[in-house]
């Protein structure tokens, strides 16, 4: 994954369109493209749930 595209796509302040966060755990960038997509980080200790 390219460092910063979560984040520019993120500067659109539209919700349901790409939502980033970072890993609570390893700190690495979350992105999800749906508010109901599961996404578990690589490091396998986090899953972000929508
Ligand atoms: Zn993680």
């Amino acid at each position: 994954m390219l460092p910063g595209w979560p984040i520019f796509k993120r500067r659109r302040k539209v919700m349901t369109y790409v939502m980033t966060k970072p890993c609570p755990v390893c700190k690495q960038q979350l992105t999800k493209k749906a508010p109901t997509d599961t996404v578990q980080c690589s490091c396998g200790k986090h899953v972000w749930q929508g």
